[in-house]
């Protein structure tokens, strides 16, 4: 990323910030911002120039105040488990909201809770467990991410084949302008009036604003959830099954690939007895009134062995399916075992293309000489190939960007998009000529404007600049890392 020199030291603003936030909420040293140089993506780095925590609201809009009138950049931060690179802010202000963790308000007779937006997604779940409600985005890193970094990348998980993503379950937000202006949009009623900004700001990876609260729908645990895992010898076999299953009219909770090298590596880590040599296993949850599932799991086991399905396994207990779970979530992390570097793309494809899409990708990875890792939400179409790597190994970095230019482009040719749920970020903003006519990327500049005219607020991020009148692609396939 570009070193950006500003003419104001920074100096002066972080006397501002200590006198704002108390002098321990400001952190400056080396070794701090080191830590805050990038996120989940590891191929982009930068040092902010200062890391700021705030404790409320009026301090979010304090130290906005005092960024914008000293011309400097900054870059709202949650729990920093993005997997876009959409947190660093080379010479700026990372203002990090995990000390805003307060869920301010239950209101369970009308299933909405609020909540600061440094909120840890699985706690919002944990607080009303005993009214048996949840915050049904799940992403496999909820234990750790933020209600605020959800609603900025639109989150999903793997419950969003039935349940949506985080959009369909936010109904307002407190935001910071990047002015320093607060503004509430959407209210607790169900509908929107006038234009839906909610559904701008969801998604617009803080390049809006900071959201310093967030009003979110509750939903119903459901009266049963039953889960299946299903063992295959083919990954063709296994993704014919899932169109299979999506075709049938059943729609699951869930519907999870693992691949070979993910299986492997999550039973090396934990041993819950996976089949070491399956080549794909699904993960089939369905939810719903007790009464109607077995009919459901009949039909779903039916067409998995008329698929060849090597075994289909039915969790018996609360602790088997919660071993499922727990494999499937932990997977990206356990990938950290046996390799020093990942990189986790997001392309999303038509489901029915599954079988070649994943055929292909298995090539790029031969061509280039790269372990890829396939743990996905396959009902959705959602990839998440993991290139492995050793950024140590001289060339690697540069073969891992040319691997994921191929991958983008694969989605892109089969009708796809580039991101399902980990946003565009700095990885993906260069591909977006790819995707849209200059027309719409204009647009979405001009929305973008609306909000944030200086462009302080998280720049670089999800949109390519323009050269005169056109957008090029200028997606690196070379040399990105540092
Ligand atoms: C192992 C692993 C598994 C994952 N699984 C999933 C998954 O299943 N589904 C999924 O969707 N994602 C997944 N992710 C990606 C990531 O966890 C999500 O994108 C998550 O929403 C990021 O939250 P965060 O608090 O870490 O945000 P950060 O990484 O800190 O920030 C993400 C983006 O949001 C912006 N932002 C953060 N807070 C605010 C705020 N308060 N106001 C405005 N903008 C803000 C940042 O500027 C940045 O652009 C996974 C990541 C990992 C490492």
């Amino acid at each position: 990323m570009a070193v950006v020199q500003r003419p104001i030291g920074i100096d002066e603003l972080v006397k501002d910030f200590r006198e704002v936030v108390g002098p321990d909420n400001v952190l400056v040293g080396r070794a701090e911002q080191a830590a805050y140089e990038n996120d989940a993506y590891p191929l982009e780095r930068a040092l902010p120039a200062c890391i700021v925590l705030p404790g409320s609201t009026d301090e979010v809009i304090s130290i906005v105040k005092a960024c914008a009138s000293a011309d400097i950049p900054f870059s709202p931060r949650g729990a920093g488990t993005g997997l876009a690179g959409g947190t660093i802010i080379g010479n700026g202000v990372s203002i990090v909201l995990s000390r805003m963790n307060k869920i301010l308000e239950i209101d369970v007779r009308n299933r909405r809770m609020t909540a600061e937006a440094g909120v840890v997604n699985v706690m919002l779940s944990k607080a009303v467990v005993n009214n048996a409600l949840c915050f049904a985005p799940d992403p496999s890193s909820q234990g750790a991410c933020t209600i605020g970094g959800n609603i900025s990348n639109n989150a999903g998980g793997p419950h969003t084949l039935k349940y949506g993503v985080t959009v369909n379950h936010l109904v307002s937000v407190d935001i910071v302008l990047p002015d320093g202006e607060l503004i509430t949009v959407g209210d607790k009623t169900e509908d929107v009036n006038g234009y839906d900004l909610l559904g701008i700001i969801c998604g617009g990876e803080g390049t809006l604003g900071i959201v310093t609260r967030a009003t979110v729908r509750l939903t119903a645990v459901p009266d049963a959830v039953e889960t299946l895992l299903v063992i295959f010898d083919s990954i063709s076999n296994a993704t014919h099954a899932v169109s299979a299953i999506i075709s049938s009219g059943i729609t699951p909770a869930a519907l999870e690939m693992m691949d070979r090298e993910i299986v492997k590596t999550v039973e090396d880590a934990f041993h819950f007895g996976f089949p070491r040599d399956a080549e794909a296993i699904l993960i089939v949850e369905i939810d719903g009134m007790a009464a109607g599932l077995h009919r459901q799991i009949d039909t779903i086991r039916t067409l998995c062995e008329a698929h060849n399905a090597r075994e289909v396994r039915q969790a018996a207990t609360t602790l088997e399916r919660a071993n499922i779970w727990s494999a499937r979530k932990k997977a990206i992390g356990t990938l950290g075992r046996s390799s020093p570097g990942i990189v986790t793309q997001d392309g999303v494809i038509p489901r029915s293309k599954l079988p070649e899409v994943l055929a292909e990708i298995t090539q790029i990875g031969e061509k280039y000489g790269l372990r890829i890792a396939n743990v996905f939400h396959a009902g959705d179409g959602n990839l998440h190939p993991a290139v492995l790597f050793d950024p140590e190994i001289p060339g690697e970095v540069d073969r891992v960007l040319s691997a994921n230019h191929e991958i983008l482009k694969l989605c892109l040719k089969h009708g796809g998009t580039l991101t399902g749920e980990h946003g565009v970020g700095i990885e993906k903003r260069d591909y977006m000529p790819l995707l849209f006519p200059p027309a719409t990327l204009d647009t979405m500049w001009k929305v973008r404007s609306c909000f944030n005219p200086d462009d302080l607020c998280n720049p670089g991020k999800v949109l390519p600049t323009s050269h005169g009148c056109s957008y090029e692609f200028g997606g690196r396939t070379k040399g990105a890392a540092s």
